[in-house]
């Protein structure tokens, strides 16, 4: 039965490379019918938090990345955190040492690489030296192929303050916690002939190992290896701007892996039943935020109405746009009017906003555009006459009175609907200026146009 881990060391953020580790080992188990294990390494014991572990575990459960064993769900390969489980690697490391494998030099405990030639200087010694050797522990990986790393000497597997290494504690985690298949980010794949070695010793069946490519910074920001500091980095941040989590573990899921034809939007239910290593690549992935904005886009349109107010609801009210209590079928209405162009929720205000305040932000572009025609006031105050003269009527009034503006002053008609349009929401872009005024109503629309022509 297949059983995968990640391990990850709580440093309080979820970058995302991690993520994408975390997800691919839950795809594939999802995928295997499979065990998906969340192992801490919190060795570090400094950066190891409280606060660091539960940043970890939002991100995930936000993610919907479920963990069958591991923290707060519990298992019987426990305990999960390797702060807990000091006892089992003395154990392992006495069984090396009984074994020949290790040995203690100055305080430390190394672990002994065998059937090789002693380091000349050292071969008169009568004590534990140090064993070097040339040839490349061969392994498949079951993304990369063929892999051949030299473990040139003994390495530590303890530290003289008697803290057990990383390659130690990893490995005999996976041991005991019965795992097949290893899949983590690239840059362990230099780790990997140690850890062979050590499960060798250790008289285990080594796991599968696939290590999956690395993810560089969008083009449009720079070159080389995503880091920290870059924009998109950290999971925090996506949760923090409102990204629909299905937009960003749909996007995660393609950072790496493809089904081989050139679908992107996949609802997860598919991409766990596609996939597989075969459909991993080795190159490196390239992040791309035009990409995740418009996957996020299209999982805000796929939204019922009622879910999409009751996300956008706490936005708006949080930016003082609507009160709490606003009234629900207008807000629904506002939504669906601006839903088909809209993106990003975290922009809802700059779009929407003008349809609950009169207090909105009039772009000065776009009121020297409408200027180079005629004063804006001048034909706020030829429309505001016959806009009124309409009463409530919605955008049907509208277009009559456009009609006789034009012809009375004449001018054209078309004239009028940038300056409207500017006048009700602030701008020139926006949704269709018929719904707008619709919703609003013509008496709102003369109000503002009121406010121009003054
Ligand atoms: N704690 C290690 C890390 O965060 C785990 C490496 C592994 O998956 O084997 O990178």
């Amino acid at each position: 039965d297949v059983r995968v881990r990640f391990a990850p060391s709580p440093t309080g953020f979820f970058h995302i490379g991690s993520a994408r580790t975390a997800l691919f080992n839950w795809l594939y188990a999802r995928h295997c019918n499979g065990i998906f294990v969340l192992r801490i390494e919190d060795t570090d014991h400094e950066r190891n938090t409280p606060e660091a572990l539960r940043v970890l575990l939002e991100g995930m459960r936000w993610l919907g990345l479920d963990w069958d064993e591991g923290p707060e769900v519990g298992g019987d390969k426990g305990p999960y955190f390797q702060s807990q489980r000091s006892e089992i690697y003395k154990a392992a490391v006495q069984k090396l040492l009984d074994n020949g494998r290790a040995y203690e030099k100055d305080g430390a405990v190394f672990f002994r690489l065998e059937g090789e030639r002693y380091r000349e200087h050292d071969q008169y010694l009568g004590e534990e030296v140090e064993k070097v050797r040339a040839e490349p522990m061969i392994f498949e990986d079951a993304i990369r192929g063929r892999i051949e790393r030299v473990v040139d000497r003994d390495f530590p597997i303890v530290r003289a303050n008697g803290d057990p290494v990383f390659h130690l504690v990893n490995v005999v985690d996976d041991i005991e916690m019965g795992i097949t298949h290893v899949i983590r980010g690239e840059d362990h794949l230099a780790n990997t002939a140690r850890h062979l070695e050590l499960f060798y010793a250790l008289g285990a069946k080594p796991p599968v190992f696939a290590h999956l490519p690395l993810i560089l910074k969008d083009p449009a920001v720079g070159k080389g290896k995503m880091s920290k500091r870059d924009q998109g980095a950290l999971i925090e941040e996506y949760q923090n701007r409102h990204f629909l989590a299905e937009a960003v573990r749909n996007f995660l899921c393609l950072l790496g892996w493809n089904p081989k034809d050139d679908r992107e939007i996949m609802p997860i239910g598919e991409i766990i039943e596609n996939f597989d290593f075969p459909g991993i690549q080795k190159g490196a992935a390239r992040f791309d935020e035009a990409k995740l904005r418009h996957m996020n886009g299209h999982y805000l349109r796929e939204l019922p109405v009622e879910s999409y107010a009751w996300l956008a609801r706490p936005i708006l009210a949080g930016a003082g746009i609507i009160e709490e209590d606003a009234d629900e079928d207008f807000l629904q209405k506002v939504l669906e009017l601006c839903r088909p162009k809209l993106d990003l929720l975290e922009n809802l205000g700059d779009y929407c906003g003008f349809f609950f305040t009169r207090d909105y932000p009039m772009d000065e572009k776009a009121r020297a555009k409408v200027g180079k025609k005629a004063d804006p006031s001048v034909l706020a105050t030829e429309l505001l006459a016959e806009v009124r003269a309409e009463g409530s009527k919605g955008s049907a009034g509208f277009e009559l009175a456009i009609e006789r503006a034009a012809e009375k002053n004449d001018r054209k008609s078309g004239a009028y609907r940038p300056l409207t349009r500017f006048a009700v929401t602030g701008s020139l872009s926006g949704p269709d200026l018929g719904a707008i005024i619709d919703l609003l109503g013509l008496e709102e629309v003369a109000a503002r146009l009121e406010k121009l022509a003054a």
